[in-house]
């Protein structure tokens, strides 16, 4: 249920596998995504199975209608409704205990913390998103409301790896044209895409030095969602939040 679990001074990372919950074939089990297909009832437990895992209120866990692109929104409370729930693919809190949550299958979840600050941010960088600069703009909404980059502890979660993300020679070169660190290749010596290394390196140019990466390859391990590898499937997620 809870792959991996690490707390700074305060601050709580947390990234789930996909055993644990209540989802029937082919979202087995631990389904955390809305807008899949699962049975909303399915996805609801689920949900309130991560959240008491992790000590939460699953009332009080903030999620995201994510679009791949790079807006951010300041929260300071729960969404009241479904209808509400913003179209952003970062989220930001200067509230403790409040949850941030992002769902993932193959793109990289970034979780971020100023923990001195109490500043949380929770991003979702696919490649549109990490090009377009999902993380930078979720770390200057942090910056404006009171964070110091040099205190910024990230962690990126289970992605696709560059080894496997393999793309057309053209967008290989869209994408390394703005982020360099994210040019890569496949195991079999064609044209891919690294994501979280370019997350990372955004993220090492803005002076977040505290920052670690997720060992695990979604496509390659049957522990964790792919949409690249099963395209019906469930979602992961990530969870940031301060005491
Ligand atoms: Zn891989």
């Amino acid at each position: 249920m809870i792959e991996q679990r690490d707390t700074v001074d305060g601050a709580h990372f947390a990234f789930t596998d996909r055993w644990g919950g209540v989802s029937a074939v082919p979202y087995e089990e631990l389904n955390l995504g809305g807008a899949v297909g699962d049975d909303p009832d399915a996805v609801r437990t689920n949900r309130e199975l991560a959240a008491k895992s992790l000590g939460l209120d699953p009332a009080q866990v903030v999620w995201m209608n994510q679009v791949h692109g790079a807006d951010v929104v300041v929260v300071d409370g729960p969404w009241g409704s479904a209808a509400q729930i913003p179209s952003v693919d970062a989220v930001v809190t200067a509230r403790r205990g409040l949850a941030l949550a992002v769902l993932t299958a193959d793109c990289t979840p970034v979780l971020l913390a100023d923990p001195v600050a109490g500043i949380a941010a929770a991003a979702h960088a696919g490649r549109p998103g990490m090009i377009a600069g999902v993380v930078p703009a979720a770390v200057r909404a942090m910056v404006e409301l009171g964070a110091e980059p040099s205190r910024i502890v990230a962690r990126t979660g289970p992605a696709v790896c560059g080894r496997c993300y393999e793309v057309p020679d053209a967008m290989r070169a869209e994408v390394a044209a703005v982020e360099p660190a994210a040019h890569a290749e496949t195991r079999w010596g064609t044209p891919a895409v690294d994501v979280s290394a370019g997350v990372h390196a955004q993220l090492e140019r803005l002076g977040v030095r505290d920052r670690e990466q997720s060992p695990v390859c979604t496509l390659e391990s049957q522990d964790h969602f792919s949409y690249r590898r099963d395209r019906t499937t469930g979602r992961l997620a990530g969870y940031v939040w301060l005491d």
